[in-house]
């Protein structure tokens, strides 16, 4: 039997593939989770020529191109920037069932902001300047996860 292929409409399959990796945190970083998890604060470097405080940490201020020598230590209590509400169920979200609200955070006491999960809000609520302040859980790993989530004040 002759096949003509041309009248086979190709199949399109949907999959994942699961990438193992692992990736160096620096000194920078290391120090910043390793806070989170051991003090339940924000550690942020400061930039001892513009005085620009940068969380999560910069080793290196970005405006300026000298080191970040110093630390300082924050709550993390702070004010939504913006956000998005995710209502679709993605990967990313682990175990959290949409709508999942992403916001970014600029804590008190930093020029610049962070981004993680706004909970115990409906996403109805929130809004760009809403004073917010981290949850840490329970059982640190020395992950951005040790914030399991920011919530409002
Ligand atoms: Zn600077």
């Amino acid at each position: 039997m002759e096949q003509d292929l041309s009248k086979v409409t190709p199949l399109v399959y949907e999959s994942r593939i699961g990438v193992p990796y692992n990736w160096w945190a620096g000194q920078t970083a290391s120090r910043f989770f390793e806070t989170i998890a051991h003090d339940k604060k924000l550690a942020a470097t400061k930039c001892d020529k513009c005085s620009k405080v940068f969380v999560p940490p910069r080793k290196t201020c970005p405006e300026c191109f000298v080191d970040t020598n110093s630390w300082v230590s924050l709550s993390g209590e702070g004010t939504v920037v913006t956000f998005t509400v995710v209502t679709k169920k993605l990967a990313a979200l682990g175990e959290r069932n949409p709508p999942v609200i992403f916001a970014l955070i600029r804590p008190k006491g930093a020029d610049t902001a962070m981004l993680h999960i706004l909970d115990n809000i409906a996403p109805e609520k929130v809004h760009t300047g809403l004073a917010v302040k981290p949850v840490f859980a329970d059982n640190p790993k020395g992950h951005i996860s040790d914030i399991s989530h920011f919530e409002p004040v």
